[in-house]
């Protein structure tokens, strides 16, 4: 599939430009940001580290963003690492007792963590306390290493496969939720302000409209756009612009790319709208079970054209109307 679609990290993320610094240039997210605001100023007014977050949500919904924010905000350091990349609990010590502190460290896919490395993990977001196993056998012996106190701020696609130990050790869970079309505008309008090339108001709706309610795709769609733009047109983002950029781009009136289209239409076309399993759909249409979880699905549940049913997944009426198909008598959906 075309990566400017899929909402997750791409190498070289391009959407760095565009990340708001400060909790006041954040759009969206309401409840959050209100919250989160209230725990920086305490924290900041206690002189403490802030308690332990934990964001989850689908991909490209501002996680990594607002760990940065927190720590700007709370005027303190930012480390960033991530679940896989800790393979053993050694690489985990290394970070942790580099730490200064009430220091923000970020851990992004944290339910991809080794357990070795969890285990490591549990006293030092309770006690700021690491024990450390030195030698082997006989011979080996635990020492404790006092940390200076820190804020973990974990990020999620699949708060399911957290473990719940480490679940618990969160005091600040948070979820996050997919955008409003009109958020969506309002960050399609200051990113194309911030990239020389102006939208107007009907041209900055159809990128919100299709941006699947993410924040990172409409960023990189409406770098498309500009391409568009500044080639065929005179550099502004104009609805006719942007809707002629994103049919070309794959991308249709609902926001739905050709992955999006290609799990609609199996269920339809090969299963008779379901219900059926997710194995059964990851090995026809290639994909991994993991990006249909946590890529495809939200939206589209979300957006009500599929249910999860404890048979397997099943299209709703609306899905069936947006392929153009009749939906088959005695159907629910
Ligand atoms: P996640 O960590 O949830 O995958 P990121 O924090 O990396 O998502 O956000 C993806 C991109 O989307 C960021 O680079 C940023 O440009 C943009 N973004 C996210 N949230 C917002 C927002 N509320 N306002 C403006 N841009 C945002």
């Amino acid at each position: 599939p075309d990566p400017t679609l899929r909402p997750e990290r791409q190498p070289e993320d391009a959407d760095r430009a565009l990340r708001p610094q400060l909790l006041d240039e954040f759009i969206g997210q309401a409840e959050a940001r209100a919250n989160l605001r209230v725990f920086i100023e305490s924290a900041r007014r206690r002189g403490e580290a802030m308690d332990h977050v934990l964001f989850h949500g689908p991909p490209g919904l501002g996680k990594t963003t607002l760990a940065q924010i927190m720590s700007r905000e709370l005027g303190v350091g930012f480390r960033m690492t991530s679940g896989p990349v800790l393979a053993k609990a050694g690489d985990l010590a290394a970070i942790l007792t580099n730490l200064e502190a009430k220091d923000v460290l970020f851990i992004d896919e944290i339910h991809r963590l080794n357990p070795a490395v969890e285990e490591v993990l549990y006293p030092a977001l309770e006690d700021f306390e690491l024990d450390l196993v030195i030698g082997e056998g006989p011979a080996a012996r635990t020492v404790r290493i006092e940390l200076q106190p820190f804020t973990l701020v974990g990020a999620t696609t699949r708060l399911g496969l957290l473990t719940t130990p480490l679940r618990d050790r969160f005091g600040i869970p948070t979820r996050l939720e997919f955008y409003t079309v009109a958020e969506l505008h309002e960050i399609v309008t200051r990113g194309a302000r911030l990239m020389g090339a102006p939208a107007t108001e009907d041209g900055a709706q159809e990128i919100a409209r299709r941006a699947r309610g993410t924040p990172r795709i409409a960023g990189r769609l409406l770098r498309r756009v500009v391409d568009f733009a500044v080639v065929e047109g005179d550099g502004t983002v104009t609805a006719q612009i942007a809707d002629r950029a994103l049919t070309r781009l794959g991308v249709d009136e609902l926001g739905l790319d050709g992955a999006d289209r290609r799990y609609l239409r199996l269920i339809a076309e090969s299963y008779g709208g379901g219900p059926v399993g997710i194995e059964t759909m990851s090995a026809a249409l290639s994909e991994s079970r993991d990006a249909l979880e946590e890529v495809i699905e939200p939206f589209l549940l979300q957006q009500g054209l599929i249910q999860r049913t404890p048979r397997g997944r099943m299209l709703a009426a609306g899905a069936w109307r947006h392929l153009g198909l009749d939906q088959p008598k005695g159907q629910g959906g």
